[in-house]
């Protein structure tokens, strides 16, 4: 059996939230805190909208429908 680690500071190096968090890094964590909230993590969000700390999915559908997709590229 192949045990996976977690590399926290590569993550980090792509963490575009800009809030401080102890979950920063580890995204199996920050995933499941959002997603109990019925939110999505602040990498889904371009710059403009993460930084307004709304997480939800109809926010996130509000900006696609604004901005299309190609920010999560
Ligand atoms: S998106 Fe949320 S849980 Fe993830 S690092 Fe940012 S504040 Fe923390």
């Amino acid at each position: 059996m192949t045990t996976k680690t977690c590399n926290i500071n590569e993550n980090k190096s792509h963490c575009t939230c800009t809030f401080s968090c102890g979950k920063k890094g580890v995204c199996c964590e920050c995933l499941d805190y959002h997603r109990s909230r019925g939110e999505l993590p602040g990498c889904y969000f371009p710059k403009d909208a993460e930084r307004t700390g709304d997480r939800s999915i109809a926010n996130f559908i509000a900006v696609v429908k604004q901005q299309g997709s190609s920010f999560l590229k």
